[in-house]
């Protein structure tokens, strides 16, 4: 079976730390779930890491299965704000004022 380096690399922090490993159906469900969502499966890894006690290899396993790693991805960064209107010469912001030295308008 092939697994992205990125996989390996990344249950392998959770095997190291538990000295468990991740095999069999087990590692297969959590492949599938890296290569559907790699940020969520990722999320789900660190959560492990970070709230296993005992068996945080199995810890992750329970939280593929519940399908913890199906998150949404992050709300689109906001528009940055619209850049100010361009000052003419003449103090106007007409577009058919740049460059002039005078509003043609006023
Ligand atoms: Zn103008």
């Amino acid at each position: 079976m092939h697994e992205p380096a990125a996989f390996t690399e990344t249950v392998a922090k959770l095997e190291y730390d538990t000295g468990r490993r991740l095999s069999g159906p087990y590692r297969l469900a959590c492949l599938r779930a890296f290569e559907q969502n790699e940020r969520g499966f990722r999320a789900c890894v660190d959560a492990a890491l970070r709230r296993g006690r005992e068996n945080k290899v199995g810890l992750l396993v329970r939280m593929v299965r519940d399908g913890d790693w199906n998150v949404a991805p992050p709300p689109p960064a906001p528009a940055p704000a619209p850049a100010p209107a361009p000052v003419n010469q003449s103090g106007c912001t007409h577009e058919a004022c740049a460059g002039l030295a005078e509003c043609r308008y006023e």
